[in-house]
């Protein structure tokens, strides 16, 4: 079934009887060449990819609850190539590329819109800072442009550029960032594999891993075993748990990130905007709601619900930078398990274990990093060799200390990241 524009006019003139489920609901079978565990973005991605590129669908996703019902449905929707470091630089700057042309792609619209993203600096420190990354980004051939004040005002004029803790001096423009439809991504991604073959398998709990004589031989599952040649464990929030069932101890904690959206309201906010004074971002949805987040609630937990102090500081961070915020009345809030690792950057590699493969450690940034880390993950359980774009995401930084990739500069401290 492909989408166009004549077709939703013709199933609108015809009763849209003719629409048909996205993807089949099979059951699981006996034997697959890989199987990917978490069928969240990363993991959906990932099967689309192997499919498309490599030719491989002999694929099973195997999802212990439904498509999309993890982080890739929770997150806060923003989309940026804007890093600094060798590393993650390339590697986002990849995957902002493939969601350029990602609607075309899976034809599925994913509401991908580079509204632009403005990190805001409050200190001549922060601006040398914010400057050094905008040069960092531009070298990678990223789109980067250091707004003074009234650069800022000209898009963000509801700001209190005059808070006497915390004015505003200026940000970091970043045009060709912004948001996307989070879960459509899951939806467009899990679309796309199953017509090109992949089994999605929802409520199969993935409850060991077989390993016999140093190589992977399949997993157990709520609905049976199911071998394999190879595993990719794409598990987010889940990671530790899952990679101990193969006796591995990964250098990765959990913790929970909350996010809020307001009632509807008129459109007031266009871009992505940051405070660099407090953790807190804000873009405003497609339905007129505010949706805003802040940082990790700072201790390790698998619970997907959050705490008051967390949510005292975002309300606080949100005051302060914009009170015209305190108008709107906050509909909801969630929250989602964060795999935190100790340098803020993730993990593509293949583990110890023959055949299983690991992408962990996406912190609270992995929903623009989706078509990256599905494309180069595949490519790497394709072809044995890591991708060019991901090639420094590797475990064993954290055994040896080379190549760590330490964006904010804070040490090995997982909340700090
Ligand atoms: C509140 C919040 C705001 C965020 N904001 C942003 C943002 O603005 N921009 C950004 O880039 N990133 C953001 N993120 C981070 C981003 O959402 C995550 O990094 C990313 O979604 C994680 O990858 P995933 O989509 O594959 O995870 P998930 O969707 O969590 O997928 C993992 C899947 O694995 C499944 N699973 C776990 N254990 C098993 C098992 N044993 N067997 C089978 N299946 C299993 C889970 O059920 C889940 O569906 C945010 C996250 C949160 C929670």
């Amino acid at each position: 079934m492909r989408f166009s524009g004549l077709r939703v006019l013709m199933e609108g003139l015809t009763g849209n009887k003719g629409w048909q489920a996205h993807w089949r609901d099979p059951a699981p079978k006996p034997e697959y060449d890989i199987v990917i565990i978490g069928g969240g973005g990363h993991g959906l991605a990932t099967a689309y990819y192997l499919a498309r590129e490599h030719g491989l669908a002999n694929v099973a996703v195997l999802e212990k609850g439904y498509l999309g019902g993890g982080n890739i449905g929770r997150n806060t929707t923003i989309v940026r190539a804007n890093y600094g470091l060798p590393g993650n630089s390339e590697f986002y700057s990849h995957s902002l590329k493939l969601w350029e042309g990602l609607e075309q792609d899976l034809n599925f619209n994913v509401m991908h819109s580079q509204r632009g993203i403005i990190n805001l600096f409050h200190s001549d420190g922060q601006r040398d800072a914010y400057a050094r990354r905008g040069n960092a980004m531009v070298n990678q051939g990223d789109d980067a442009i250091l707004l003074d004040r009234d650069g800022v005002r000209k898009h963000a004029p509801y700001l209190d550029f005059d808070n006497a803790r915390f004015p505003v001096r200026g940000g970091l423009y970043h045009p060709r960032g912004g948001t996307a439809r989070h879960d459509a991504v899951a939806w467009g991604y899990a679309r796309g594999a199953d017509m090109r073959g992949v089994d999605l398998i929802q409520n199969c709990e993935v409850t060991g891993i077989d390993v016999e004589n140093g190589a992977v031989t399949g997993v157990q599952t709520s609905r049976g075993a199911i071998r394999a040649k190879k595993v990719g464990i794409v598990v987010a929030g889940r990671s530790s748990q899952v990679a101990a069932m193969a006796g591995m101890r990964l250098p990765i904690e959990s913790h929970v990130l909350q996010a809020f959206v307001t009632e509807g309201l008129k459109p007031v906010i266009d871009t992505v905007v940051t405070f660099g004074m407090g953790h807190f971002y804000i873009s405003q949805s497609d339905k007129g709601g505010l949706v805003f987040g802040g940082d990790i609630d700072m201790y390790a937990s698998y619970a997907a619900r959050g705490n008051l102090p967390a949510v005292e500081h975002v309300m606080e961070a949100g005051m302060a930078l914009m009170p015209m915020i305190g108008k709107a009345r906050v509909l909801r809030s969630w929250g989602g398990i964060m795999d935190m690792s100790p340098d803020g950057s993730p993990v593509i590699d293949r583990a110890d274990i023959e055949g299983l493969y690991l992408n962990c450690g996406w912190c609270y940034g992995g929903f623009k990093a989706v078509p990256g880390s599905g494309h180069c993950f595949a490519h790497l359980m394709a072809t044995g060799r890591p991708h060019a774009a991901a090639q420094k995401f590797r475990l064993d930084r954290f055994r040896t200390g080379v190549g760590i990739m330490d964006e904010e500069g804070t040490g090995a401290q997982h909340n700090l990241h």
